[in-house]
């Protein structure tokens, strides 16, 4: 028989099926990757240009970009120099230019310039680790093969108590593959970046107006913490 997983996982897995996915996908019908892509080479690009920036600078900066490289190989070919005027505006733009460089060269030597599929083939492109691999993955090429854990992700995750770990993307990915459903994990990150950006704000979580309050253990202790803060004014 297979083994039962632990009361922890069970609960947390009917908190999201029941309650915390149904009004997540109520409330952000809408919800989806926010870099601009046409196929999976430019997501692989702009995913790549998206550390530390935001998805309006990827997008405004990918707009032009995209028009001049349009195969692996032109990243292959550019001078470092050119590219890094052209990225800068996004920021650690050295190191950026060196990935997109580097992952043009080898999809176009191992790959024959078509980006792979799978996240052994991805992850081993310069530059390119498994968040940015599961961005592709799942949004390019339409596969659930693990969840994109960003800051967004990470705070909004702990609050709602699904996972075990403050920070480490790598462990939080696991709990939260244990107790979200395999066909939602692409979703599952955007829906949890658009409530981070519009509720569960880094510094003050909008909590009274939140529509999961009653599914979140961190809500109540927020309102009670403002509410003391407040009385001492
Ligand atoms: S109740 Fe507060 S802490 Fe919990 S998810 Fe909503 S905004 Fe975030």
């Amino acid at each position: 028989m297979p083994k039962q997983p632990p009361k922890k996982v069970l609960e947390r897995r009917t908190r999201v099926e029941k309650h915390i996915l149904p009004i997540l996908k109520q409330t952000y019908p809408d919800a989806h990757c926010r870099l601009d892509f046409t196929n999976p080479l430019e997501l692989l690009v702009a995913t790549i240009l998206s550390a530390q920036c935001t998805d309006d600078r990827v997008n405004f900066v990918t707009k032009t970009l995209f028009k001049k490289y349009r195969k692996a190989e032109d990243y292959a070919r550019v001078k470092a120099e050119e590219l890094e005027k052209e990225i800068q505006s996004t920021g650690f733009f050295r190191n950026k230019a060196k990935s997109l460089r580097g992952m043009g060269a080898a999809i176009a030597e191992e790959h024959r310039g078509k980006i792979p599929a799978t996240m052994d083939e991805l992850t081993a492109l310069p530059g390119v680790g498994r968040k940015t691999a599961n961005v592709v993955l799942g949004n390019a090429f339409h596969q659930n093969i693990g969840v994109v854990v960003d800051t967004h992700v990470t705070r909004v995750s702990n609050r709602l108590g699904l996972t075990d770990h403050a920070v480490d993307a790598v462990k939080i990915e696991q709990d939260l593959m244990q107790v979200v459903p395999q066909e939602d994990w692409t979703l599952w990150s955007h829906l949890l970046i658009h409530h981070g950006r519009a509720i569960c704000q880094a510094r003050k979580p909008k909590c009274e107006q939140c529509p999961l309050l009653v599914h979140c253990p961190a809500g109540p202790k927020f309102i009670a913490a403002e509410k003391k803060k407040a009385r001492k004014k």
